[in-house]
């Protein structure tokens, strides 16, 4: 995808600290971390969200949450969300694929 922002981060041609890389994810901090650990999780191929990564790749799906949890492990965190939101409705702002991976603060359920 030409005009993608995550696309673009997993080639490179956008600058992102990445924590964590695998042959078929990157992972790198949210530029807006909500949390000591806030970590985006992305397949190296683009797709438009978790349904259909899912539906293309299971290999990378789940490869995608391996890797949220080695980074998880590797920051120290024992507990921690993981969240794909689908949708504008729901606050999917970036239509690549991403897993979040928050961690290192009290969190509240039900979200907001
Ligand atoms: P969404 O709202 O789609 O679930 O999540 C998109 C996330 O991408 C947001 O949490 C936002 O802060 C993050 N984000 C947006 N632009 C950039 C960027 O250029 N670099 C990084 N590292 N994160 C970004
Ligand atoms: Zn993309």
């Amino acid at each position: 995808m030409d005009d993608c922002l995550f696309c673009k981060i997993v080639a490179g041609e956008i600058p992102a600290e990445i924590v964590h890389a695998t042959e078929r994810t990157v992972a790198f901090r949210d530029i807006n971390g909500q949390a000591p650990t806030h970590v985006l999780v992305v397949p190296r191929d683009h797709y438009a969200n978790a349904a259909e990564l899912a539906a293309g790749d299971p290999e990378a799906s789940a490869e995608v949450v391996r890797t949220a949890a080695a980074v998880a492990a590797a920051e120290g965190h024992d507990d921690y969300r993981l969240v794909f939101n689908t949708g504008a409705g729901v606050g999917q702002s970036v239509f690549h694929a991403h897993l979040h991976l928050l961690a290192g603060r009290p969190m509240a359920w039900p979200p907001g």
